[in-house]
């Protein structure tokens, strides 16, 4: 009897453009699909996440089952775990995708030692990235630390791989081993009034992925740069929890796109794909600075003078700042998983510059509530805001909550269907609602401090606080 070899799934959860599936199909052994669940590992996926990766591994199997194959899942340290897995069904070989976080990194290469006195052969494979790490320097010879001249260098290479089909069928072995059953893995919020949002908003799985590339081609993505800021429409292609449990590869989106901008113009695809390169920024950056998750990539922000101030952060993580762009996509968060990019910029400029409140607290709120929850881009996002970041927003740029909300969303449609206690005010006064007078108040039936909170901060004030904080630390580094 041949022995079969095991193609591991982590963040790579499709079929489709997966080049270590078809090279364990190709290498003409029986495959075993396997996940494992490691929990005991620090960024372990927080709730939101949790949620998604349930149904997505449902998923999984289910196309899996259309191959003639099946999804064993096995739960505990991820290297000893897979290693005592691989010597129970006797395998020759081990493929999977290569992962960029340091802790997962890290269990790949503890993999790798545990199986060689074995002779158990791993095989690692890339196709979560467009463009691997080390592929892309500087004309030094070091990692990029901005975006554009990464970016330049990443179209002045060779293009990426072109994306590889499904195999069609996949050999399976004689007898199957155990698995766990995913339910057992209570991966679901305890709260269903929670995940009844997450469930109307997404639909995790390959197949759902593949369907909102093909509609978000065919529809916003000619407007994308002039859509992609506004909150209040659909103008983007919601598709980071997709690629961040690997449903969709980005090499496939990288095609489809192309073909997409060679068929209807290329305006609004190029500034689409320009966004998805930072997804590939934000990767090179926590790969060749594996500290950024936690530390700031600016030494001199470790003597920054955060406060500790819990009441602050329990008020902005509820979306009960007082400011209602802030709060209306905390609520989008808490409800859905997802927040618009320019409103994640300005809830996080919010808690870091008008509260002082360390960018690491906001990240672990986002960590816990996002269903595209990442380590790269939310660190390198959130360090961005804080100024702290390799390539991050001038150090002065404070977000004007007011003036952003007025210029993002200026009917206010956005913050109508996040705070309806805020639905009836018009839209002059309805990103500053202290700022309406009281027969306005009175006629959209809002009570200041009883069905809408006071700002809990004057944003004025706080600026100069940030700015005065700010200089500190600029001081020391002189
Ligand atoms: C404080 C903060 C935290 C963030 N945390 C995360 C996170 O945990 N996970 C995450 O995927 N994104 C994060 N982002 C980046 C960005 O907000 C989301 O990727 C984007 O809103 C996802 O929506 P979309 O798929 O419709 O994006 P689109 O505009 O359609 O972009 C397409 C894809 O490009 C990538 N992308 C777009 N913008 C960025 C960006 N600024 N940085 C990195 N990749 C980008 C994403 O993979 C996205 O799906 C964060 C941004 C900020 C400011």
């Amino acid at each position: 009897m041949t022995a079969p070899v095991i193609c591991l799934f982590s963040q790579d959860l499709r079929l489709d453009d997966h080049p270590a599936l078809c090279a364990a199909v190709a290498s003409g052994h029986p495959v075993i699909p396997l996940y494992v669940l490691d929990e005991s590992t620090d960024w372990a996926p927080g709730g939101a996440g949790r949620w998604w990766l349930h149904h997505s591994l449902v998923a999984l199997a289910s196309t899996l089952a259309a191959k003639g194959s099946r999804l064993i899942l096995r739960q505990g340290d991820h290297a000893a775990t897979i290693a005592a897995f691989a010597r129970e069904v006797g395998a020759s070989a081990i493929y999977f995708s290569r992962r960029y976080e340091p802790r997962a990194a890290l269990a790949q290469e503890q993999l790798k030692n545990a199986l060689i006195a074995d002779g158990i052969t791993c095989h690692r494979f890339g196709g979560t990235l467009l463009f691997e790490p080390e592929s892309v320097f500087t004309g030094a010879g070091g990692p990029f630390k901005v975006f554009t001249p990464f970016y330049r260098a990443c179209l002045a290479g060779p293009p990426p791989p072109a994306p590889i089909p499904a195999p069609d069928r996949i050999p399976a072995p004689g007898t199957w081993p155990a698995s766990d059953a995913v339910e057992g893995w209570r991966l679901k919020p305890s709260k269903p009034d929670w995940s009844g949002g997450l469930r109307s908003a997404w639909r995790p799985g390959e197949k759902a992925a593949g369907e909102r590339l093909a509609d978000f081609l065919a529809g916003g993505a000619a407007e994308y740069p002039q859509q992609r800021d506004r909150p209040d429409r659909d103008g983007t292609s919601r598709l980071s929890p997709h690629l961040h449990f690997g449903e969709i590869s980005p090499r496939r989106i990288w095609q489809m796109a192309n073909f997409a901008a060679d068929a209807g113009g290329r305006a609004g695809i190029d500034g689409f794909l320009r966004q998805l390169a930072w997804r590939e920024f934000c990767h090179h950056l926590l790969h060749h600075f594996p500290q950024i998750d936690r530390a700031p990539f600016r030494p001199e922000f470790a003597s920054f003078p955060w406060r500790d101030d819990p009441q602050a952060l329990a008020l902005w993580q509820k979306g009960r700042t007082g400011y209602p762009i802030v709060d209306a996509g905390m609520r989008q968060l808490w409800q859905t998983g997802w927040m618009h990019n320019r409103v994640r910029m300005i809830a996080a400029s919010f808690l870091v510059k008008d509260m002082l409140i360390p960018w690491q607290r906001g990240a672990e709120w986002f960590w816990d509530t996002l269903v595209d929850a990442d380590l790269a881009n939310n660190a390198a996002g959130w360090q961005w805001v804080a100024g702290s970041g390799a390539d991050a927003a001038p150090y002065f740029r404070i977000f004007n909550p007011v003036l952003q909300g007025g210029r993002f969303d200026p009917d206010g449609a956005y913050i109508r269907q996040w705070l309806p206690e805020l639905a009836a005010l018009p839209a002059d006064t309805i990103h500053a609602p202290w700022q309406a007078d009281d027969a306005t108040l009175a006629a959209a039936k809002v009570r200041l401090g009883e069905t809408y909170p006071h700002p809990m901060v004057d944003h004025g004030k706080a600026r100069d606080r940030a700015l005065a904080a700010l200089k500190t630390i600029k001081k020391g580094e002189g």
